[in-house]
């Protein structure tokens, strides 16, 4: 029961062109999923330092005329963006007091995290790097060279987490000379991958990208981010399988939104889909506190009666962690519930 791979991926077009293709203009979006424009939900904010962008076959998986269409409302720029609250500032989880040299950003320890672009396929409405000043922190500058004598001159250091942005929205040459120096660091055992392509631009894991990851001498293990069961289409089944059969580990982690999963038969169907394509759920995030998202927020309590929910109609390994990330702490902070 194993699909093919290698023939779909032959016929599909490359991913830089999956890329260029993505809806960048509200109209267009609006159009494509028959929603009218005058309707005031949709009354898109301006958002010029942080557009829209959704890549055509992430689209083609919300329906059709529903304006709280879950995939729909995690990438839509709703007005409710431009509201000021209190407690929602600009750098919500404390990163910027740890960069290091070369955009490594090493709070926890064992571990680094390296911001290697401030790209992405999508941009997620309720995301915490959407106020990173990232012109000044990429590491792929000068062939990675400040970030990875950083890495190599600490041999704490065990595991490299490649995060961003999306790592994968480099070309498989960067990657390929960032993962091939990273081999040749004695002390690193672990290579993570914290990404959410292969759920938004499945067309990305390709035959490149399985040759770099694939010749690693590291341990791999992919971490991908998907909401709700209906991003994982049979698309994005099919281009998990060759990444499995590298050998890669693949977790998932979520973010918990309001009216997007924050009800128990939504995370229930998420980790049993995410359990289907080989992923095993890791972390489900409370939302970090970053300005333009409160609309997004799920009150703890109410994240913890989910936790008692899923805890009693799943599997114990289907069941993610509740954490918050807090600043200044050693780890990300599990919720007890
Ligand atoms: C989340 C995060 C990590 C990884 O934490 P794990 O609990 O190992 O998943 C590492 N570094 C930073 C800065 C992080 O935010
Ligand atoms: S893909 Fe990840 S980093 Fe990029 S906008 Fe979405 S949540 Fe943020």
């Amino acid at each position: 029961m194993i699909p093919s791979p290698l023939a779909t991926r032959q016929q599909a077009p490359c991913w830089q062109h999956a890329l260029r293709e993505a809806f960048l203009r509200p109209a267009e979006l609006l159009d494509f999923l028959e929603l009218d424009p005058a309707l005031p939900a949709l009354a898109p904010a301006l958002a010029r330092d942080f557009p829209l962008r959704v890549p055509r076959g992430y689209a083609s998986r919300m329906r059709k005329g529903d304006p709280l269409d879950p995939l729909f409302l995690q990438v839509w720029p709703a007005s409710a963006e431009a509201a000021e609250v209190a407690g929602f500032g600009l750098d919500a989880v404390g990163d910027l007091q740890r960069l290091r040299d070369g955009g490594v950003v090493h709070k926890y320890d064992g571990r680094v995290l390296v911001m290697t672009t401030g790209a992405c396929a999508i941009h997620c409405r309720y995301c915490f790097r959407r106020h990173f000043p990232y012109s000044d922190h990429l590491a792929a500058r000068d062939h990675w060279r400040a970030a990875l004598d950083t890495i190599a001159g600490d041999d704490s250091i065990r595991e490299v987490i490649l995060s961003g942005g999306d790592p994968l929205s480099l070309s498989d040459d960067k990657l390929g000379e960032l993962v091939d120096a990273l081999d040749g660091i004695p002390h690193l055992r672990r290579l993570r991958i914290h990404t959410r392509q292969p759920i938004v631009l499945p067309e990305r894991i390709d035959e490149r990208l399985l040759g770099w990851l694939g010749r690693s001498r590291l341990q791999k293990i992919m971490v991908l981010h998907a909401n709700h069961p209906r991003e994982l289409d049979d698309d994005v089944a099919r281009a998990l399988q060759p990444l499995r059969h590298a050998g890669v580990t693949l977790l998932n982690q979520s973010v918990l939104l309001r009216r997007i999963n924050d009800d128990a038969g939504t995370l229930v169907a998420l980790s049993e889909r995410l359990c289907e394509c080989g992923v095993l759920p890791y972390y489900v995030h409370l939302l970090d506190r970053v300005r333009g998202t409160a609309h997004f927020e799920v009150e703890e309590a109410a994240a913890r009666a989910l936790m008692e929910a899923l805890l009693a109609r799943l599997p114990g390994y289907l069941v993610p962690r509740l954490v918050r990330e807090e600043p200044g702490r050693t780890s990300k902070t599990p919720i007890a519930w």
